[in-house]
């Protein structure tokens, strides 16, 4: 081996050259109006607010704020929609224009990605490999059911419900918006829906692509604004349903709001998820797993891997393992193409996981962080592991929603089960053994909505997505996001 050689192989000290995607290709105007009726039209009220980029707090575009008044307009535009043209076309012809909508998805793919990553701050290999794909895959494959309705529930008269009301978060922004609109549309029914204050770019896009792809206007309408906005719509008289994923506090709320009128609604809330790996697991992939379970886009997925359950036995290995790996993970830039974790989505985000750090380390939490340098300007969280913390702890408990792991060790599968089913949440779990029997027998009893075996936040548009307890009521995706959509009799 000669000198240079051995250099690269031993310097621990080595960087990626930066390999940042370009902006060229993408245009960002510089205010966008309401969707409402087919066209951009400016708020009533006249307000505006800043929608910026969390990696270097610049704004990105001004945005308008629909007051109550555009709620109206836009639930009338989506009532007459629905009464005049979406109701009255034939099943086929409405799948026609939802197969548009994902094939100009996909050709502007690209553009959509670095959006996405610009808007919210994830990295651009997660909005280019995961977020955009799923999200045309989400149009091609409702586009399939809308005329084949009679098939999917056998037996039954299928009805559209009318207007759907629908409210997204900030963690996958287009994706949401497919998981929400897809199924309705093709169900015979026409949608507001309301995309979350820090991303709202990507939902106004697709509002381009909508009007572009010839839908008739009012079939899709978008509004922006903040919670105000969200609630003046759950509030609306001529809501049919509304679907809502986000915060189990609003979704509580929603609920309260909802008691006693006939708008039906879906919820997708909270989670607290559990990863447990027995001693018998394939430990490096494990390992593996749990990082991409949590450390995936910041920690901002509901169904992430925030609880590790590891059997004592291989628990120094795992830990030290997870370390060695944490400290490879890429931390900045979210265009840039190695970078593994990206900016954290807003500045009230990362002052609720840095309250969570220091409630953890108060509550006797061994805190562990990667080192490396973190950008000057912008939203970042060092991916954090927590270990020496018992079930009560708040940060075993609660939903952080950041990078932020917590480790517990059980001995037998009783021990582990217990824990894992010990929070108020149930979205999501993962397995992690070699033994096929054991998948079987905790998949049955985990409380919770998806069980991925020896592999984490695995998605499909074919398979249903929800939660048991406070992780929501109602599933989205596969043949039951269809049923949420329809009138059954
Ligand atoms: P959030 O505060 O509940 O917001 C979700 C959406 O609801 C946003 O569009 C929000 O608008 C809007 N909203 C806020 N207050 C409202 C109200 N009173 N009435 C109607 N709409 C209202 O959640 P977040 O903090 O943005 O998102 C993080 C949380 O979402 C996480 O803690 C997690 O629990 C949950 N989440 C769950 C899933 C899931 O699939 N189960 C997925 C992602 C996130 P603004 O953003 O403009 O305020
Ligand atoms: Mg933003």
């Amino acid at each position: 081996m000669d000198e240079t050689t051995s250099k690269l192989a031993f310097d621990t000290d080595w960087q990626y050259d930066p390999a940042p995607e370009s902006t060229d290709h993408i245009r960002i105007d510089e205010q966008y109006e309401l969707f409402i009726g087919g066209e951009f039209v400016a708020p009533k009220e006249g307000r505006y607010f800043d929608s910026i980029n969390p990696a270097n707090e610049k704004v990105l575009a001004r945005i308008a704020s629909a007051g109550k008044d555009d709620v109206d307009r836009a639930v009338k535009a989506a009532r007459k929609a629905y009464k005049t043209s979406w109701s009255k076309l034939k099943p086929a012809e409405r799948g026609k224009y939802i197969y548009r909508i994902a094939r100009v998805l996909q050709e502007r793919a690209r553009e959509f990605a670095v959006i996405e990553s610009l808007d919210g701050g994830k990295p651009i290999r997660e909005s280019r490999d995961i977020d955009i794909p799923l999200a045309a895959a989400h149009f091609f494959y409702y586009a399939g059911w809308a005329d084949k309705l009679e098939y999917a529930f056998p037996g039954k008269q299928v009805a559209a419900l009318g207007v759907a009301g629908q409210i997204i978060p900030w963690n996958f922004p287009l994706l949401m918006a497919a998981w929400k609109i897809a199924p309705a549309l093709a169900c015979g029914n026409t949608v507001v829906l309301k995309p979350a204050e820090t991303t709202p770019l990507t939902a106004l896009k697709l509002a381009e692509v909508v009007r572009d792809a010839g839908l008739p206007p009012g079939v899709v309408n978008i509004i922006t604004g903040a919670g105000d906005t969200g609630a003046a719509l759950v509030d609306h008289p001529d809501i049919d349903k509304i679907a809502f994923t986000g915060s189990t506090a609003v979704g509580r709320s929603i609920q309260k709001s909802l008691a006693g009128t006939s708008t039906k609604y879906t919820l997708e809330l909270g989670g607290k998820a559990a990863n447990i790996i027995f001693a018998d697991a394939a430990i490096d992939e494990a390992v593996e797993g749990i990082v991409n379970g949590i450390f995936f886009n910041q920690g901002h997925v509901c169904c992430a891997g925030s609880r590790l359950l590891v059997q004592e036995s291989v628990a120094d290995e795992v830990i030290r393992k997870l370390k060695d790996r944490m400290e490879s993970l890429i931390v900045g830039d979210p265009l840039d193409k190695n970078t593994d974790i990206g900016a954290i989505n807003s500045s009230a985000q990362l002052e609720k996981i840095e309250d969570y750090l220091r409630i953890g380390q108060e509550e006797g939490g061994e805190i562990y962080q990667s080192s490396g340098t973190l950008p000057d300007t912008g939203y970042w969280c060092r991916p954090t592991l927590f270990t020496g913390v018992s079930q009560s702890n708040r940060v075993v408990q609660e939903e952080i929603f950041g990078p932020v792991l917590t480790v517990q060790t059980f001995r037998t599968l009783e021990e582990g089960l217990d824990k894992a089913n010990n929070t108020p949440y149930g979205l999501s779990g993962g397995v992690w053994t070699d033994k096929g029997a054991k998948i079987f027998k905790m998949t049955r009893a985990i409380r919770a909505g998806v069980i991925w075996a020896n592999t984490f936040n695995k998605f499909d548009p074919a398979s249903p997505f929800g939660g048991y307890k406070e992780s929501g009521m109602g599933r989205e995706g596969g043949l039951h996001g269809l049923d949420a959509y329809l009138e059954l009799s």
